[in-house]
């Protein structure tokens, strides 16, 4: 039955009394270490907590086999190894009449990127602080925290009693930070009848990623490249008779930021990139070659990472730089030999509408917390939104809390911006998919139960 929805001051006050639970649940879900590859464990941590909050949880698994024709497959980086996603659903009260409230599913990704050195940490990355307003651990911004918002979302309608009158999603997915194929896998599941949920279930879709409370307009493409350069391996008391592959990609790297630099020019930014200030970032991730310091090394692998425009389709891209790269090892020592391969991502931009009604509710909802229209957002990172945006006709965007150092250090998140991230979701569920009374199959979830 409809409900008449809370003041935003109480749905305020119902999501800050819930604010130790979100930190004690945050906390374990970050010391759940969820390595891209790895990201089982957490899986089965949220499969067990939404379960416990009454939603329905089925797991979809990864087969890459399955998805491989599709246009956004990237070449995996790891074996699905019988890999799953978790996507949980809260279904509403039957109504006589058949009708329910509108829908929604908050997409987010399991994997954390590589820690680096655990020393450069101030405590160990899988070890939760709390220090300020800020929760720290890898994963906690990016994008566990955003995860948890949707949640919490749940948590503080229930603590009012509410339920929402739509279905509500929440799709954990695996491998996001290599590939995106852990989503494709969903899309595709819920397309072609594999699952108990249907993509005609969802009509609108919301991902967490951590980008400060904006609404993301628009992302760049993203690709990897592997190059192994081949020399000639020599003592280095005769250098002259040796051909060192380091070097050789050291100025293949330096030609590459030429390239860069010319997709930068204001003159040639896409037109919903035409504001930032460096939109298309080349970087090289890793390097692997040599064998002994007083040898010419044999071989140099790089590690890129290649990013463009909306507009650009990711195999010319490749075509274009592995070209560029030939080219330049010619003109350098024509006895260089180059080998030019891909794996993980291969991920077109894509643009993101914002005036669909959904995406206006959500930037309503926004407005309530904020008093101001949200920013809009032109990513220079590559998200799941693609698959969604470029897959199906369902409005999506990406929405989250304010995070620090995410790939880095010492990644943090600020725990005023999930509470308020919290409310944004539990006002847009509110005006998109309407509340009714909770049911008794829900428990709350709190403290004394977990
Ligand atoms: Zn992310």
């Amino acid at each position: 039955m409809p409900q008449t929805a809370p003041s935003p001051a109480i749905l305020q006050q119902a999501v800050d009394d819930l604010h130790d639970d979100m930190i004690d649940l945050l906390g374990d879900f970050v010391a759940t270490a969820s390595l891209s590859g790895a990201e089982q464990a957490a899986a089965d941590f949220l499969e067990k907590r939404l379960q416990s909050m009454g939603l329905d949880c089925e797991r979809i698994v990864l087969d890459s086999h399955l998805i491989a024709s599709s246009p956004l497959f990237s070449c995996p980086c790891d074996p699905d190894g019988g890999r799953h996603n978790l996507l949980a659903r809260h279904l509403p009260r039957q109504r006589p009449d058949g009708t329910r409230g509108r829908s929604v599913l908050f997409n987010g990704h399991l994997d954390v990127v590589p820690t680096g050195p655990e020393a450069l940490w101030t405590t160990p990355p899988f070890q939760t602080r709390v220090e300020g307003d800020w929760l720290y651990g890898r994963g906690a911004g990016d994008m566990k925290g955003g995860i948890v918002c949707a949640l919490m979302a749940l948590q503080a309608l229930r603590r009012l009693g509410l339920q929402p009158a739509g279905v509500v999603g929440i799709n954990a997915v695996l491998d996001e930070e290599n590939t995106g194929n852990g989503t494709l896998a969903t899309v595709h599941a819920l397309r072609n009848s594999m699952a108990k949920a249907r993509l005609s279930d969802f009509d609108t879709v919301i991902i967490p990623e951590p980008f400060a409370e904006t609404m993301m307009a628009a992302q760049v493409g993203v690709s990897w490249l592997f190059v192994t350069i081949t020399g000639r391996p020599a003592h280095v008391a005769y250098k002259g008779q040796g051909l060192n592959p380091i070097e050789a990609g050291m100025a293949l790297v330096d030609d590459l930021k030429q390239l860069e630099a010319e997709w930068n020019r204001p003159e040639n930014r896409h037109p919903a990139f035409q504001n930032v200030e460096h939109p298309v970032n080349f970087n090289l991730g890793r390097i692997e070659g040599g064998e002994w310091n007083s040898s010419v090394p044999c071989t140099c692998t790089l590690g890129l990472r290649l990013g463009y425009y909306p507009d650009a389709d990711p195999d010319t891209v490749v075509e274009q730089v592995s070209r560029r790269l030939r080219a330049k090892a010619q003109a350098l020592n024509p006895a260089l030999q180059l080998e030019i391969s891909t794996r993980g991502h291969r991920s077109p931009g894509c643009i993101y509408p914002l005036d669909s009604p959904a995406m206006q509710t959500l930037a309503m909802a926004h407005r309530s917390v904020h008093g101001r229209d949200p920013e809009h957002l032109a990513c220079t990172a590559t998200t799941d939104g693609r698959h969604f945006s470029l897959l199906t006709d369902i409005p999506v965007t990406n929405y989250g809390p304010v995070a620090r150092n995410i790939h880095g250090i010492d990644e943090s998140v600020s725990l005023a911006s999930l509470r308020r991230v919290t409310r944004t979701f539990a006002q847009f569920i509110i005006d998109w998919c309407g509340v009714e009374d909770a049911e008794e199959k829900s428990p709350l979830l709190n403290r004394d139960q977990k």
